[in-house]
């Protein structure tokens, strides 16, 4: 049976392709279109329920502005269905899919959703960490300052904070939270639902530790972090900070960076040149690295 004429933003696996709903299931083989982020990736999933022909469109976050309103008139002039899905997890969590709801929304379609897995509330239900107060950021800022900046602003908050990050960039996120928040509690989940599931409850430093003994290339991660309510003062924010870009210089001199290269590299991050040359003398002295 055909669905009412409306959008439906359905849910899809972000690992284990049985946790696809009921109804989400029912609402993929019906519907008239399908909009996907990916159009390989989802006429897989169709294959998977036993929906061969379908009018699957692709939905991606650089066509999103232009498409939006092409499909609302296309779902008013034919009274159509579609289905909005994303590559994993829940559309418009960190995922294309708001230009399409909001422009549905204002020209009357019916816009239904059709929850199921997402990251986000994946870790969040097996953290162990209160989630009576949640704050999501989806993806951090990839330049150092704007980064440092973002989880700096977290300060005063009362909240455990999400954040979904790509496996090669987890270290550094982590070495800032390490330097602000070295009393934080932080979990980090790691391919979840998939056979390599992994959660770990653990603080900055143990989280460090983590991640320096592990193959980011693969999987994917989402983290939730603790403030907890003992935040370090300034000047143990700043020997925290310094201890971090130690640990950072120390893999820089490993991978065969000169002195010269890392004063370069590290003039933005906020010490004169002779406590950053003083710094980088201590963390090669260190490692007994002769360059
Ligand atoms: N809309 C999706 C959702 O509802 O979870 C999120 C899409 S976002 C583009 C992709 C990010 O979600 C990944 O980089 C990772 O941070 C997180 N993620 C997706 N699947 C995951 C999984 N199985 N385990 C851990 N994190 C995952």
């Amino acid at each position: 049976m055909t669905p009412e004429s409306a959008i439906y933003v359905v849910a899809t696996p972000i690992g284990n392709l049985d946790d696809l709903t009921l109804r989400a299931i029912k609402v993929l083989k019906s519907v008239d279109i399908i909009a996907a982020e990916d159009t390989r990736r989802a006429r897989h999933l169709l294959q998977h329920i036993g929906r061969d022909k379908a009018e699957v469109i692709s939905y991606f976050d650089h066509v999103e502005r232009e498409k939006a309103p092409q499909l609302v008139d296309r779902i008013l002039e034919n009274s159509l269905s579609l289905a909005l899905i994303s590559d994993a997890g829940t559309p418009c969590i960190s995922d294309p899919g708001y230009h399409l709801v909001r422009e549905a929304r204002k020209r009357g379609v019916a816009v239904h959703p059709v929850p199921g897995p997402s990251a986000l509330t994946a870790l969040v239900s097996a953290s162990g960490l209160p989630s009576d107060r949640l704050l999501f950021v989806g993806f951090l800022p990839n330049k150092k300052m704007a980064l440092e900046k973002e989880i700096a602003s977290w300060r005063s908050l009362s909240a455990s904070i999400v954040f979904y990050e790509n496996p090669r960039r987890l270290k550094a996120s982590l070495t800032v939270i390490h330097a602000l928040y070295p009393n934080a509690e932080l979990v980090i989940g790691r391919e979840l639902t998939k056979l390599h599931e992994e959660i770990l409850l653990t603080d900055p430093s143990g989280a460090l530790s983590w991640c320096n003994n592990h193959d980011f290339l693969k999987g994917e991660a989402v983290v939730m972090v603790r403030l907890g309510d003992a935040l370090v003062d300034t000047q143990e924010i700043k020997d925290n900070k310094r201890e971090a870009l130690i640990l950072e210089a120390r893999d820089q001199f490993n991978k065969d960076a000169t002195l010269k290269d890392l004063l370069g590299l590290y003039r933005d991050r906020g010490l004169s040149r002779s406590e950053l040359y003083q710094l980088l003398l201590e963390a090669k002295g260190f490692y007994g690295n002769e360059k």
